[in-house]
């Protein structure tokens, strides 16, 4: 058997059951929220509450787990997570590494192989401590890894951050998320610096993946043993979901629904739209939400062409192999 460690602790991978495998439950920045949302916008126990009441609804779907890869840089914090986990029955997975499009954080810049600080690269030791001590103080031990290549490339500081995540896999086994540009295709980037870092590319999902309809790009990059992230359902504004279902159809009758995940990328509070998130999210994005694919997408799939079992395979199947050790 084989566990993946979650929010309440260790699940086997057969038990987790349908999964969302890119739901923030938020995306902020730590001090956006306290130098202008305590107060005003942002109300701790209030989001609290809604993400409890969002994630028992979509329980109530028949979704199981969601695979959460808030990590430094769009306000990972574990402690308002475990407080909400507590209330629900859907299993929160979390994650560490880096959330950046182009610069390293100065915490990294001086510190490192070579640097002013000529230390063992530190950001392995930090991914590496998250998933096997925890995170802080919170007991919690993060699950897979997750870092950006975005259209802006393999940047000096991302390409750093790119390597120490393929490091810290090839350390601890655990699974890589990698948010990339569907219209740059910058998936290709990504698979080809994790190759050459001997990455085990069955263990990584190029995550936005399903932002393009291009089947060659995408099919490109599912050969390579990837799994594509099929993972911003509802957010019509980066692809519609027309689009994005006549893919998945497409590429699963082509064979690759052995190599597709789902999610919304969606979360229950995001700040950039500040005081507004609701009113905005509510009148640019509707089906930006937890239940979009439940209620909406998977009849959509079916009417395709998908399969129940190839629907089955994008929900259940790949996510458990995905989070299944090769290694003890
Ligand atoms: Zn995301």
């Amino acid at each position: 058997m084989s566990s993946v460690e979650t929010v309440r602790g260790p699940v086997e991978v057969d038990d987790l059951g349908p999964t969302l495998m890119h739901e923030h439950v938020f995306v902020l920045s730590t001090e956006h929220v306290q130098n202008y949302g305590d107060g005003s916008w942002w109300d701790e126990e209030a989001r609290v509450a809604d993400a409890v009441a969002k994630l028992r609804a979509l329980g109530a779907k028949g979704i199981n787990t969601i695979v959460d890869p808030t990590v430094w840089g769009i306000g990972r914090y574990i402690p308002r997570i475990q407080r909400i986990a507590d209330q629900v029955d859907v299993n929160i997975v979390v994650a560490t590494g880096l959330y950046a499009y182009e610069e390293l954080p100065h915490q990294y810049a001086y510190r490192g192989p070579g640097l002013l600080l000529d230390v063992p690269e530190p950001m392995v030791a930090d991914f590496t401590a998250d998933i096997v001590e925890g995170i802080g103080s919170t007991g919690v031990k993060a699950a897979f890894l997750k870092c950006c290549v975005e259209a802006y490339g393999l940047t000096p500081g991302v390409e750093r951050i790119a390597r120490a995540v393929a490091r810290t896999h090839v350390e601890t086994g655990a699974p890589i998320t990698v948010h990339t540009s569907g219209p740059a295709q910058s998936g290709r980037l990504a698979l080809d610096l994790f190759g050459k870092e001997g990455v085990d590319l069955s263990k990584v999902v190029v995550g936005h993946a399903g932002d393009s309809n291009d089947l060659d790009y995408l099919m490109e990059l599912a050969d390579s043993g990837a799994t594509l992230g099929m993972d911003r359902f509802g957010l019509d504004l980066f692809n519609p979901t027309a689009d994005r279902i006549r893919t998945v159809a497409a590429l699963a009758e082509r064979g690759y629904a052995d190599r597709m995940v789902l999610a919304h990328d969606s979360s229950c509070f995001i700040d950039y739209f500040g005081a507004v998130h609701d009113d905005v999210r509510a009148a640019a994005t509707p089906n930006w939400h937890y239940e979009y694919i439940s209620d909406d997408v998977l009849p959509a799939l079916r009417e395709a062409g998908v399969t129940d079992a190839q629907i089955q395979q994008m929900l259940v199947d790949n996510p458990r192999r995905y989070f299944a050790r090769s290694r003890p």
